[in-house]
């Protein structure tokens, strides 16, 4: 019998109890922090903003209240986004869709006072192929209280996750969700909610919502007013870093035009930001400049293909990376 070790000196015991860097995390920069630091407002270099000099046909801006909002509340962020000379708010229900009516109002006037465009990013617990019964049901109510409440905002497009497959046959489940939202739609419009359901393309391979699947849904569900969301660095983390070259870009956009039609590039719903992954997809959001993420050559491709639309930025840095966003893409239209 092997003898008992002996415990090790409280030092060394420590060190070992250290968590290994991951080393298969990738996506970012090796010794740079993961997430924002707190309190980090990133007042300084937001002087990036010049006018174009060619019209914009994609708008860019945040998911979440601005870090340099003051006060840090919806209405103040359709302002701030304004002031800094960007064009989109997502606002953020992903832990619930609470909003009171006033603020409602007073986001409406914001928009309509400076023309950004409002969206919303539904919760995340939303599962629409539950086992479940009362949790479809609950997941139903939290899509359509999203739009709900964005209507009430003067917004558009209500963007959520779909669901997992739990193991399930994934044809399976592609179907229960297709015609769950179908039905949301349905509802939606017999309310009169102009809101447009955008779901989303999901980080990991255990959430429904990959390309392919997203890109089939818009042209299954044709006619009801589903559009989606592309989350580009959902889709460079799912696969474990790749598309994320000009061609891989070129494609899935060739996808979703091949599915939907030539309209759907008109219309698009980006998100956008720097991703660290493995191979089970992402792990968390970065900043731009601390990732991987090739968004040059996302914007190029997206110029190449006449795309329209807007980009929410989602990166821990919120408008400084939006504005360093729109910065490269002015460049690159000719601006
Ligand atoms: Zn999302
Ligand atoms: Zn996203």
């Amino acid at each position: 019998m092997p003898e008992k070790k002996k415990a090790a000196p409280k030092a060394a015991r420590k060190k070992a109890a250290k968590p290994k860097p991951k080393a298969d995390v990738r996506g970012w920069a090796p010794g740079v922090p993961k997430e924002k630091p707190k309190g980090r407002t990133y007042d300084g270099p937001l002087s990036v903003n010049a006018k174009p000099k060619k019209a914009d046909r994609i708008f860019f801006g945040t998911g979440g209240v601005p870090h340099s909002a003051k006060p840090q509340t919806h209405p103040a962020a359709v302002r701030r986004l304004h002031d800094l000379g960007l064009g989109v708010y997502e606002m953020e229900f992903v832990h619930g869709v609470r909003i009171r009516e006033e603020t409602c109002d007073e986001v409406m006037a914001a928009q309509a006072e400076t023309g950004v465009q409002v969206t919303a990013h539904g919760p995340y617990y939303v599962n629409l192929y539950s086992l479940e019964d009362e949790k479809v049901a609950a997941s139903r109510k939290r899509v359509l209280d999203t739009a709900r409440a964005l209507a009430k905002c003067g917004g558009d497009g209500a963007c959520f996750h779909p669901g997992f497959y739990q193991k399930r046959d994934p044809k399976e489940v592609y179907d229960f969700i297709c015609n769950q939202i179908g039905e949301l739609a349905d509802i939606l419009e017999e309310e009169g909610c102009a809101v447009r359901l955008d779901p989303e393309t999901t980080g990991k391979g255990t959430q429904f919502g990959s390309i392919e699947e997203i890109a089939d849904m818009g042209g299954d569900l044709k006619g009801k007013n589903v559009g989606f969301t592309i989350d580009f660095a959902h889709i460079h983390a799912r696969s474990a870093g790749a598309h994320n070259t000009y061609d891989e870009f070129g494609a899935q956009l060739e996808l979703l035009k091949n599915r939907m039609g030539d309209d759907v590039l008109k219309t698009l719903h980006i998100h956008l930001s720097g991703i660290a992954y493995s191979d089970k997809g992402e792990a968390h959001h970065l900043e731009l400049d601390e990732s991987d993420m090739n968004y040059k050559d996302l914007f190029r491709a997206l110029i190449d293909f006449g795309a329209e639309g807007r980009v929410v930025c989602e990166s821990p840095a919120l408008e400084y990376d939006a504005l360093i966003m729109q910065r490269e893409y002015r460049k690159l239209n000719g601006g």
